[in-house]
């Protein structure tokens, strides 16, 4: 759960301020801290806790002076939500300097860091992304080649990763060869090329989208162009279904496909399959949005909002402590009385993953007056923790986890419960199964978990492992 941003852009002379509004775009991938890295005559870093907004102000963003810079925001999935594990991450070896920005997550990151301890390495925090670093200094200096040492670390990192790297020459997009986690490129201006997490960041700054990062692609943009490399073509893709669902924006296009087109559809599969009787429905706001009204298009019954969010909280999902959650929800959300006094009401959400949300938003229904609450899900129950950059409780604290679809709905308080079907989740996304992530629904990974889970990973082990 991280957004990264890498631009190239020599002839512009406010690269920082570019990487600035591109990284507030993707605020939503990440609140915990942010920070950018400028290449000019040297490495230029500023990062901190916090928000982009609150990090950033003119005088650092005017010293942040360079011709390619990279920029990060970050919710921690490995490692403590503290300023040394800020990133992005900087190493100054015997023959230069590299700057990291990551977002994913590396499963086997505790094994890869003992061997580089053993080998005689240092570490300053306790991410992933210091592993990956390490690992790609130690085989450029083995090899003096870049893309060859980004390519032998590739062998040996299991697990997402989305990476930009700043180099002294050269500024670089890396994707996974499953590609977990999205990552988009784009040109700004003459000879400008910025790659993002996601495409809504290129539209807040007049940049035209590419493509994609292909899986398992390094591309490297310098004075001699862009140069593409693909040491690694696996036979399948697997990006992660949870970015559709509820993680990316609705505004992006992830892997060519529009996240809103496909949250819109999965109301309108819903609507197919549901003979519930309702006067409307409402969604959970903002993401559940689009959800709600596919399926008051598909179905004839009125979209209402019924709650009205308080935007200045943030999102429940992402606050690290249980009790900052619950608060949060309390804070964030009013009920419209006028709109649900008296009415049978469909509440669509993009998820249930800890249902502490779901059972206070619905009590809130009732507490306005709402005669029926028929819940209805975006995806299907995920009954399995996420190992690879989206973070989720373990299994127990999943309320899918190890229970019934009926034993959900009453802890909740519905009056029905119903989830989205695998099937209709693949149909909506339009991709094939094989080419998606789905292991926190299916509980089958599409990278070799099981060896690492004793390692670090507290999770599950009734599932079988792909
Ligand atoms: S396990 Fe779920 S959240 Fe994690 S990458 Fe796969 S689909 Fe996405």
């Amino acid at each position: 759960m991280c957004g990264v941003v890498g631009l190239h852009a020599p002839e512009n002379g406010k690269l920082s301020y570019y990487i600035f509004y591109a990284l507030l775009a993707l605020q939503h991938r990440g609140q915990e801290s942010c920070g950018i890295t400028v290449r000019g005559r040297d490495f230029v870093t500023e990062k901190g806790m916090g928000q982009v907004n609150e990090v950033f102000n003119f005088e650092k963003l005017n010293g942040l002076k360079g011709e390619a810079g990279i920029g990060h925001v970050r919710y921690s999935t490995t490692g403590e939500s503290e300023l040394f594990n800020a990133q992005p991450f900087v190493v100054r070896h015997s023959h230069g300097t590299i700057a990291i920005a990551h977002n994913g997550n590396i499963v086997n990151a505790e094994e890869l860091r003992e061997k580089l301890k053993a080998a005689g390495q240092a570490f300053v925090s306790t991410t992933d992304t210091e592993v990956i670093a390490h690992l790609i200094v130690r085989e450029y200096l083995r090899t003096g080649d870049m893309v060859e040492a980004i390519s032998m670390s590739m062998r040996k990192l299991v697990g997402s990763y989305s990476l930009v790297l700043l180099t002294d020459d050269a500024l670089i997009g890396v994707r996974d060869p499953l590609g977990i986690r999205p990552l988009s490129m784009g040109r700004m201006g003459k000879s400008g090329v910025i790659f993002a997490s996601e495409t809504v960041a290129f539209d807040v700054i007049n940049a035209e989208f590419e493509r994609d990062v292909k899986p398992g692609e390094i591309v490297v943009v310098s004075e001699e162009g862009v140069h593409s490399h693909r040491p690694y073509k696996l036979p399948r893709r697997a990006h992660c279904m949870f970015e559709y669902v509820y993680f990316s924006r609705p505004d992006s296009v992830l892997n060519g496909i529009p996240v809103y087109e496909v949250r819109e559809k999965l109301g309108m599969l819903m609507a197919e399959e549901d003979d519930t009787e309702a006067d409307l429905v409402t969604p959970i706001p903002d993401s559940a949005i689009p959800f709600a009204l596919g399926y008051s298009r598909a179905k004839g019954v009125p979209y209402r909002e019924g709650l009205i969010r308080n935007r200045y909280v943030g999102r429940t999902f992402i606050l690290p402590s249980q009790q900052a959650r619950e608060l949060a929800v309390k804070l964030k959300l009013n009920p419209l009385v006028r709109q649900l006094s008296g009415k049978r009401v469909v509440l669509f959400d993009d998820s249930i993953v800890r249902g502490t949300t779901s059972r206070r938003i619905i009590s809130l229904l009732r507490g306005a007056g709402a005669k029926e609450v028929h819940m209805r899900v975006g995806c299907p129950p995920i009954r399995s923790p996420c190992m690879l950059g989206i973070d989720m409780p373990t299994r127990s604290e999943l309320i899918a986890g190890g229970r019934s679809v009926e034993e959900i709905r009453r802890i909740i308080g519905a009056d029905t419960l119903r989830y989205t079907s695998l099937e209709a989740l693949v149909k909506a996304i339009g991709l094939r199964e094989s080419e998606l992530c789905l292991g926190c629904i299916t509980g089958r990974y599409p990278v070799e978990i099981a060896r690492y889970q004793q390692l670090r990973l507290p999770v599950y082990m009734e599932h079988g492992q792909a």
